[in-house]
């Protein structure tokens, strides 16, 4: 194996995805995740090509308990000797990482501050970093932001309206999320469409069990729905998005509820799970609504009608269109979500192919309308992609010097 593999780190609070990227080849040589870390029953799994394994890993096990783990399968598979660099998923950068990073102590210490802005994903990445930085302490450790592809905002659009002092003083504005997967299908987009990504106008929809929405002006993100935190925006699985900032007081003061009851309402049991009552999963509302459930109906109905208000608002910034782009679970294999959105997008003349928009799953690609002047193009995301890409090429300059 030649040395250009890249292991990527994705630390969330109680798990670790990881994996071993080819960055000459684009092939993934292992991936798999450690989860319920820190709980009674943790457990690692992976996969080798088609060969699928699982691990128990001792009780309350944490992050680099489950990176020795890792480490172990990486050594098992002869996959050490081919890394260069490891690079870590990290959420919020805020203003101050516009790009990728080598990590350092200085990036570590930026990377500690922000978590006042990000307190349930910056410190588990860290962790990750740290764990990472103990077990392969000859490798680059490279930081990739979700938020760095977002820096592009106009102040227009990522200042709220609210007393400019809380954005001077405490950074309240919109950064926006899901940085590294508009970035990846907007450049996909790009070669599909045949010109360079700094002449196309596209607007980027990553529909997962997080939702957000971008505009992407010539190559560089101009709007974005998620905000100071990944709860605004779309309705996403289990999160609200946009809702009156007043609904807060209404459920403290009328209601009773604490604030950090109403944040659990607004994270955890609202969106699709809320509207539903029956799941935050987009396929099994999709069987429910199939039975005539109407409530699943409803719920997929608002999610949505949700998606393309926003689509038809960023054509504002964008003036001329090229092309709509679907991604994440939901946008990759939807056809119905797809369906309903161009439906209502109609004063744009989009034309839905029906057999078009059915072909386009499970990893197919591919434009869903009749032609027109825009197309609506389905784009599986690879975010693991950019940061084994990113890591390798900064890893390469830096050697360089
Ligand atoms: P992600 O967070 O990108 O993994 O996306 C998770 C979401 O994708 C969940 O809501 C899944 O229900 C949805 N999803 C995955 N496969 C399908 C499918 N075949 N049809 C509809 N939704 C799907």
């Amino acid at each position: 194996m030649t040395s250009s593999c890249v292991l990527v780190l994705n630390c969330g609070s109680s798990s670790l995805k990881f994996a071993v990227i080819d960055t000459q080849s684009g092939n993934t040589s292992l991936s798999g995740l450690a989860e319920k870390l820190g709980e009674q029953d943790p457990q690692i799994s992976w996969k080798v090509q088609q060969d699928k394994q699982k691990k128990q890993l001792p009780a309350h096990a944490a992050h680099h308990e489950a990176l020795e783990a890792l480490v172990n399968i990486i050594k098992q598979m002869g996959f050490d000797t081919s890394l260069i660099a490891v690079g870590h998923r990290v959420v919020h950068g805020g203003e101050n990482f516009t790009q990728s990073v080598i990590i350092n102590e200085q990036v570590k210490e930026t990377i500690r501050k922000k978590s006042q802005l990000a307190p349930l994903h910056n410190p588990a990445n860290l962790l990750g970093i740290d764990a990472a930085e103990a077990a392969f302490p000859e490798l680059p450790q490279v930081a990739v932001f979700d938020t760095a592809f977002h820096q592009s905002l106009p102040q227009k659009a990522f200042l709220y309206a609210l007393p400019y002092s809380l954005y001077q003083n405490h950074g309240v504005r919109k950064y926006g999320f899901h940085g590294t997967s508009h970035y990846f299908v907007a450049n996909e987009a790009a070669k599909a469409l045949g010109k360079p990504v700094e002449q196309c106008n596209l607007i980027t929809a990553h529909l997962g069990n997080g939702c957000s929405i971008a505009a992407i002006k010539n190559g560089e993100s101009v709007d974005t729905s998620m905000g100071l935190t990944p709860l605004e925006g779309l309705v996403m699985g289990t999160r609200s998005g946009d809702i009156d900032p007043g609904i807060f007081n209404f459920l403290n003061e009328q209601l009773g509820y604490a604030p950090e009851e109403i944040n659990a309402i607004l994270n955890k049991s609202s969106g699709l799970k809320g509207i539903s009552e029956i799941s935050n999963d987009c396929r099994n509302l999709e069987e429910a609504a199939e039975q005539v459930n109407e409530r699943a109906q409803l719920a997929l109905e608002i999610f949505a009608y949700r998606i393309a208000k926003y689509i038809a608002s960023y054509t504002v910034p964008l003036g001329r269109l090229d092309a709509i782009i679907f991604t994440g679970g939901i946008g990759e294999n939807s056809s119905y979500i797809r369906e309903l959105v161009i439906r209502q997008l109609a004063i744009f003349q989009l034309e839905l192919d029906e057999e078009r928009n059915l072909a386009a799953r499970f990893g197919q690609s591919g434009n869903i309308l009749k032609d027109s002047a825009i197309q609506a193009l389905v784009i599986p995301t690879n975010e693991e992609w950019v940061i084994a890409n990113d890591a390798a090429m900064l890893t390469s300059s830096q050697e360089e010097q």
